[in-house]
């Protein structure tokens, strides 16, 4: 038989707090999607707008659906409690926030020249809500451990989120300047162009390789140069693991290693598809290994790099410290003597030293203030 949850601290009932927050969190998707559909030159990534043109239907049919289910769960939470509750009148408002400023029939306002620059808001929005509908039922189901959906640190992991998608193009602009300002006197045509020619898998394949090796020695040399460990403990410094727990990184950290990553694309020359195929691939598993998820995968975990894998590396306990490094392949760990798979979970997550700020400025701040004696 379902177990209703108990009430809450505050005394709202569990679900009515659930659907409240729920509320609260798809209203705000939905308003900064309407403001997508307003301000496409300013806020969408420009090299999806094609695409989003082909689906334009479906993507309005999506809104629409969002709006609706914001404004019936904010009516949920408050049936439940019948009083108040802040989250769900959050989701009213942004629900009719997003209805009056077009709905999903909002059209662009004016005809601005296309820009340099422009804000993934698109990217966030849909990646929240794709990366959202596969791991909360998953985790629901298959959790290792069990821990609220809204755990602590949820909101300071959902704003690392937001920065790292809404910048995904200046992130990855800044990201491309180390290789092409160092190794471009590496980069062969000819060479590029054999490697361009090979199959789009063969292509994925080496990436995979490659990057990895490459990270691999950044990861470590991001637990092991004291300076370099304080930006890349903010990282470590959640203690529940799961799809959201991934995203909590220090902007410099994301800035090195996928500056690091780029090294051997730039050299290589690997095709476009090859590398769009690389990086679908890439983000979803980062959130997959992060996952509150108890599966396994027998022999393969020693192949390739699941939950357990770099659970392991998230531990706090003695046996876990600065292992597994590899964000994919744990050959490198094994190659290089950091493999560790003992067969059991780890018992704590977290950095082992003084806590570090819960909030989001204060995880920015934290490098660059003096270490604490
Ligand atoms: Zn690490
Ligand atoms: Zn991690």
């Amino acid at each position: 038989m379902p177990t209703v949850p108990p009430p809450r601290p505050d005394g709202v009932p569990a679900l009515a707090h659930r659907a409240g927050v729920a509320s609260g969190l798809l209203g705000m998707l939905c308003v900064l999607a309407v403001l997508c559909f307003r301000l496409p030159d300013w806020l969408v990534t420009r090299d999806a707008l094609p695409l989003y043109l082909q689906h334009l239907d479906l993507l309005r049919g999506l809104l629409m659906f969002s709006i609706l289910a914001t404004l019936g769960l904010a009516a949920l939470s408050l049936l439940l409690w019948r009083r108040p509750q802040r989250h769900a009148l959050a989701g009213l408002v942004l629900g009719g926030v997003a209805l009056l400023l077009g709905g999903a029939e909002a059209e662009p306002v004016g005809t601005a020249t296309p820009r340099r620059f422009a804000a993934g808001l698109d990217y966030f929005v849909l990646e929240l809500l794709v990366l959202g509908l596969v791991f909360i039922p998953l985790e629901a189901v298959f959790a290792l451990r069990r821990q609220p959906l809204f755990r602590r640190g949820w909101q300071t992991d959902l704003k690392h989120f937001f920065v790292s998608h809404a910048g995904v193009q200046l992130l990855s602009f800044a990201s491309m300047i180390p290789a092409q300002a160092l190794f471009a006197w590496a980069v062969q045509w000819p060479f590029q162009q054999a490697v361009a020619a090979q199959p789009v898998w063969l292509q994925l394949l080496q990436m995979i390789v490659l990057v990895d090796l490459a990270t691999y020695w950044v990861h470590r040399a991001f637990h092991h140069v004291p300076w370099l460990w304080r930006f890349h403990a903010v990282h470590h410094s959640s203690e529940h693991m799961d799809w959201l727990a991934g995203s909590r990184m220090h902007p410099v950290d994301v800035l090195v290693t996928r500056a690091a990553a780029f090294v051997p694309v730039f050299v290589l020359g690997f095709a476009p598809a090859a590398l769009y195929a690389y990086l679908v691939f890439v983000s979803f598993h980062a959130v997959f290994i992060h996952a509150n998820l108890r599966w396994r995968f027998g022999p393969l975990r020693w192949w390739l790099s699941t939950p357990e894998f770099h659970h392991w590396h998230h531990a706090s306990d003695a046996e876990g410290l600065d292992k597994n490094f590899a964000a994919f392949l744990p050959l490198w760990d094994r190659l290089f003597g950091t493999a560790h798979l003992p067969g059991h979970w780890p018992r704590r997550y977290g950095t082992t030293g003084a806590p570090l700020p819960e909030g989001y400025v204060g995880q920015l701040a934290y490098p660059f203030r003096r270490p604490q004696p």
